[in-house]
């Protein structure tokens, strides 16, 4: 555990804005969180759940606290001949568990290659590209809430998942730290190649496999989207509009 006072948060975003907190507090495990909760109960004090620091903007110095996460650890807490359950703590690097699952062979999330970000923000955002919602394979939501210090444990039923859209950035918004998510990924994955041009770009890539389906998802994502390392941003500031189906399915067709 860290704790500081006036603490540059510069290096923790990806547009790198020359902000301070007032508190800063950095854990590396959900008995560092409790245990600091315990003995410093916020009370209603301005606080904030850093992760990755890939979608949020400060326009200005933080009076109040930043919580960051960074436990780590990806484990399988259940396998079948079909399906894993792998729990990866929120810490852990969103894109690292995807290169971790491809070369393991378990599919799901292949699609969501490249994503910046943390386990544990995935869960918050319901990360989603290239025809693929978090959300599909989420089996688990681990967190600690700030106001009573208890671990809860999330269905993704009870997490109101939406486009872009949880429980936890709408009404649960500054209520949990989430510590850990589960996932259930397949060992016999079906490839999500519907999305314009996936399908041609994996073809470039060799046979269909989840590598490289992953290689393609990367390759299309590079050369459309800036480097948050080279380039400060925080990826779209929209959402897409909703289709029915009828009007994606001739959108989709005229793309061709
Ligand atoms: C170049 C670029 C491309 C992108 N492409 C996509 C894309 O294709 N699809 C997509 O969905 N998103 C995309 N994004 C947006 C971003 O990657 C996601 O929103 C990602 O989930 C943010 O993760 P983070 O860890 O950086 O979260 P942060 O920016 O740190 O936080 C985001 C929100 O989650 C909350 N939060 C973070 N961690 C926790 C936690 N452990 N517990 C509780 N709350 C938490 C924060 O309080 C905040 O409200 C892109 C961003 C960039 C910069």
């Amino acid at each position: 555990m860290e704790i500081k006072t006036n603490y540059a948060l510069k290096r923790l975003t990806t547009f790198q804005i020359n902000a301070f907190a007032a508190c800063y507090a950095r854990f590396d495990s959900e008995d560092e969180i409790l245990d600091f909760l315990n003995r410093n109960p916020l009370d209603g004090q301005r606080h904030l759940v850093l992760g990755g620091g890939s979608n949020i903007l400060f326009v200005d110095d933080f009076d109040g606290i930043v919580l960051h996460p960074l436990l780590k650890g990806i484990d399988v807490v259940e396998a079948d001949r079909q399906h894993l359950r792998v729990r990866a703590m929120a810490g852990e690097n969103w894109d690292d568990l995807v290169a971790f699952a491809v070369a393991n062979g378990w599919g799901g999330i292949e699609n969501l290659s490249l994503i910046p970000g943390s386990v544990g923000a995935s869960a918050v955002q319901n990360i989603g590209a290239y025809g693929v919602e978090v959300n599909a394979v989420i089996d688990r939501v681990e967190a600690i809430s700030i106001d009573d210090c208890k671990k809860v444990f999330f269905s993704p039923k009870n997490c109101g998942f939406g486009y872009r859209f949880s429980n936890f950035k709408g009404p649960w918004a500054g209520q949990f730290i989430i510590t850990a998510v589960v996932f259930k990924l397949s060992r016999q994955p079906e490839f999500v190649l519907d999305y314009p041009g996936v399908k041609a770009a994996v073809g470039k890539m060799g046979p269909m496999n989840l590598d490289n389906v992953r290689q393609a998802i990367v390759s299309i994502r590079q050369t459309k989207l800036p480097d948050p390392a080279m380039i400060g941003n925080a990826g779209s500031f929209f959402k897409n509009p909703g289709l029915d189906d009828r009007t994606l399915r001739l959108e989709r067709q005229a793309c061709r």
